[in-house]
Formats: structure tokens, C-alpha cells, sequence
């Protein structure tokens, strides 16, 4: 199979409204590996209609502990077990992802016992293996090396893009942040870079919306990147492809492709694709084209 890219959840922020986008989460398929990145909810329903198998669960990758990142990680990987998941899975995520996956088991005790017991499924305690990682090489196997940059995306401290490289491919994930210029070298030449964005004209009315004014505004202006800003950062990379991510607002009637394409042609002349929930970028050598599926 081809590698490629699926957006699984395209939408910034834990909220979800009728008929909207689901909060964070990837599919990266390259070399081979299934590795899921942030597991926002909606995650394993992405995954499902994006043709993945839950018993093929390979890498998942947590870029920070915001809920709109690491909600369903448990939920996940539990589906996955009374899917029939077999084989281990490696959850890597900063530090307090071995304490969530900990407590997890024990919120979940009843059902997991007795599932062993009625249907003799292997203990899922097992299954798993938490790795908690800092700046630097997060892991490399099978010729698949991911090394993760901390990033700005006050108050969190523990939040990191992510860097995934195999057999000349490179897709680089911006995580949550405030725009950051160390993420151009940290994103240099990649293939893909997917970027979180905000939209200057749609914060106020999110704002109104949401019910808890200033603060939110307030953290929104310190920790996310406007559209423009995730351009730069893309132009200064010297990046193939820029996927805008993470969109903030994501599902405001007024705002379409139309003035995200807008917003980002400030600063990128290159490549670009408007993440949509189920949407697919191909990632397969010099043809880097995004082709898109109904999902
Ligand atoms: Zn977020
Ligand atoms: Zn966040």
C-alpha cells in the first residue's frame, strides 16, 4: 500500500457541534506502520472508516495532553482489544501519558476483568507500552525515525511537533503552538508539513459562542498560530506540501476553503491543502499530490 496521510479529525478545541469536524487525530501510514497521531475523540470511528483495522494498532503518538488530543487514546486501544488486537502497541506521549494510561485500566477494571475471564482475551495491561519522551530522538525502527521539538503552546509545557522520516519520506506535525520560527528547521524540506491554524475573523464569534470570553480569547492569541504565521513557518522550511490543521473556528457557517486559502497565501505560495475530516494526502515520492477520497 502506498503511504499516505489521513486526516482523522481536523478541527482545534475538545467542543463538537451538529454535523461538525471532530477534534485531533492522524493516520500516517509510511513504511509499512500504521502510526496514529493525538487521539482526539473520534478516533477510532475515523480510523474505522478510513479502512484501518483496529487489530492492525501499531505506533500512536501523543503530542501533548490537551483532551482534544488524548480523549480517546484509552477508549482506542480498548476497542482495538475487543476488536481482537493481538499484538502489542507502543503509545508514546510526554510526560502524565503512563499515569493516563494507568488510571484508564483502573477506571475500566470491571469490564476488563471480565472480559479475560468470560472470553478469554489476553490482559490488555499487557498489551501496551507507554514511552514518555522529551526533545530529541523519540524512536527509530525498521528505518522509521521520529525525533519531537518542544514547541509554545503556553500553559503546557510537555507539547511537541513531531518529525517522521522513512526511506527519504518526511512528514512533520506542528503539534498546538503560538507561532514558533524554530519549527522551520525543525520542518525543513519535509514533504508534508501539517500545521495548526486559526482564523483572525472567525475568533470573536467563536468567542461569543463558546460563553467564556476574554480567558478564551486570551489563550487562543497566546497558544495557536494564525493562518499566515503557519505559512511562514512552511515558506522558511522550504517545505513540498503545507496541510492546514487544527482549524480554529472549524465550523462556522461563514468561514470556508475560500478564506483559509486567503489567509495562507500571505506568506505561502506552495502546495496547500485545508485539512477535512477523512481527508487523504498521498505521500507517495516526487508526486506528493493530495488526492482526495469521500470518507
Ligand atoms: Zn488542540
Ligand atoms: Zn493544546
Amino acid at each position: 500500500m502506498s503511504d499516505r496521510l489521513v486526516l482523522l479529525g481536523s478541527k482545534g478545541g475538545p467542543a463538537i457541534r451538529p454535523g461538525g469536524p471532530w477534534p485531533s487525530s492522524s493516520l500516517l501510514e509510511i513504511g509499512g506502520r500504521n502510526i496514529v497521531v493525538d487521539c482526539g475523540l473520534g478516533v477510532t470511528r475515523g480510523l474505522a472508516d478510513a479502512g484501518v483495522s483496529l487489530k492492525a494498532l501499531d505506533l500512536i503518538f501523543i503530542t501533548h495532553l490537551h483532551s482534544d488530543h488524548v480523549l480517546e487514546l484509552g477508549p482506542l486501544i480498548h476497542t482495538a482489544w475487543t476488536a481482537g488486537l493481538a499484538t502489542p502497541v507502543t503509545v508514546f506521549g510526554p510526560p502524565g501519558t503512563g499515569l493516563y494510561w494507568q488510571h484508564f485500566t483502573q477506571a475500566m477494571q470491571f469490564d476488563i476483568d471480565i472480559r479475560i475471564v468470560d472470553e478469554g482475551r489476553p490482559d490488555i495491561r499487557n498489551m501496551v507500552s507507554v514511552v514518555e519522551f522529551g526533545e530529541g530522538l523519540v524512536c527509530e525502527e525498521g528505518g522509521l525515525e521520529v525525533s519531537a521539538l518542544r514547541v509554545d503552546h503556553p500553559p503546557v509545557t510537555d507539547c511537541f511537533a513531531l518529525r517522521f522520516e522513512h526511506a527519504g519520506n518526511s512528514v512533520v506535525f506542528s503539534a498546538d503552538t503560538a507561532f514558533f520560527p524554530p519549527l522551520a528547521d525543525f520542518a525543513r524540506g519535509a514533504d508534508i508539513l501539517v500545521h495548526e491554524a486559526m482564523l483572525e475573523q472567525g475568533i470573536e464569534r467563536l468567542v461569543a459562542k463558546t460563553g467564556n470570553g476574554a480567558r478564551l480569547r486570551e489563550h487562543l492569541l497566546a497558544s495557536h498560530s494564525f493562518a499566515a504565521q503557519a505559512g511562514r513557518i512552511a515558506s522558511d522550511a522550504g517545505v513540498k506540501r503545507l496541510v492546514l490543521n487544527h482549524l480554529i473556528p472549524a465550523d462556522d457557517a461563514e468561514i470556508g476553503e475560500v478564506d483559509w486559502t486567503t489567509a495562507v497565501r500571505k506568506t505561502w505560495a506552495g502546495d496547500l491543502t485545508i485539512a477535512r475530516d477523512g481527508l487523504v494526502v498521498g505521500l507517495s515520492g516526487d508526486q506528493a499530490a493530495a488526492r482526495e477520497e469521500t470518507a
